[in-house]
Formats: C-alpha cells, sequence, structure tokens
C-alpha cells in the first residue's frame, strides 16, 4: 500500500468506486471518466506502479481476471469487441502510478480511432532493429 496511492484507496474502500469484480489479488471497478460505455480499470490489490514490477505470481491470474471482466463487459453493453490496454509510464500516458489495465468496449462505428501510424526511413529502422536485438540477446 502506497499511502497517497489513489487505487490503493480505492481497493480498501477508503474511496468510492463502482466495483464490478474483486478476488484474492485483484478489483476492478468503473472508469470514473469512460473513454466508452462499460470502460472499466483492473487493478491489482497489491500496490505495484506498471507491468515491469507487476507480481510475478499474480501475471497468470491477471489475464484470467481480465477475461472475467471483459466477457462480462461486452455482454453488458453489447459491444461488438474490446480494448485492453495500459499506459506505462507517464510518457505513455499513465496518469495513477498503481498498475492498472484498461478495458474498453467498442461498438461498430463508435468514432474511435487507432493510434495514428509514423513512417522512419530504413536506416533508422535497420539501427533499431540491431540495438533491439542487442537488448534482448542479454535477457
Ligand atoms: P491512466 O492514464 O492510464 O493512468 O488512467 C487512469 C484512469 O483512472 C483514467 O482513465 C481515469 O479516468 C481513471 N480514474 C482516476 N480516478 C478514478 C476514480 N476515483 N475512480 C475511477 N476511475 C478513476
Ligand atoms: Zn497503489
Amino acid at each position: 500500500m502506497s499511502q497517497d496511492c489513489i487505487f490503493c484507496k480505492i481497493v480498501k474502500g477508503e474511496i468510492p468506486s463502482q466495483k464490478i469484480y474483486e478476488n484474492k489479488d485483484f478489483f476492478a471497478f468503473l472508469d470514473i471518466k469512460p473513454i466508452n460505455k462499460g470502460h472499466a480499470l483492473i487493478v491489482p490489490k497489491v500496490h505495484c506502479e506498471n507491468i515491469l514490477d507487476f507480481p510475478k505470481a499474480e501475471e497468470t491470474d491477471f489475464i484470467e481476471t481480465i477475461k472475467v471482466v471483459a466477457k462480462a463487459l461486452v455482454k453488458a453493453t453489447g459491444a461488438d469487441g474490446f480494448n485492453v490496454g495500459m499506459n506505462n509510464g507517464e510518457a505513455a500516458g499513465q496518469v495513477v502510478l498503481h498498475a492498472h489495465m484498461h478495458i474498453i468496449p467498442r461498438f461498430k462505428g463508435d468514432g474511435l480511432h487507432t493510434w495514428p501510424h509514423k513512417e522512419f526511413s530504413k536506416e533508422e529502422m535497420d539501427e533499431l532493429h540491431r540495438k533491439v536485438l542487442n537488448e534482448l540477446i542479454k535477457e
């Protein structure tokens, strides 16, 4: 528990939320500023900041929990699909520094667009490719 963490407070019931699901390790609630109808968040009960310090022992159950909640959200909203997404770090749009997975129901023609694509030169792509491979060789 991080003392000033808003999601730790939601998990403990110190801040109200529209809770939709809870199990041993995870807590899910509706996003207060939904991107689409049924937008929900799933958080680990134990405080961690992002996917890199996410507790290893809970990883598999996290995926299971995402599936349980997503299935219910799709049924409840009549969605045609859904996005699962996580912002890691401020540069990636993370505002609340307690790891959380967004589940966003999607509807045909809902007007939400995916990220725009960028183009890089062949040299840049090749250099990047080499650098990433180099990092992963160390793993
Ligand atoms: P992120 O930008 O990935 O850190 O997303 C944080 C999300 O938390 C945003 O979509 C907010 O709308 C949502 N949020 C912040 N405070 C609350 C709250 N008290 N209850 C529900 N959702 C919240
Ligand atoms: Zn927290």
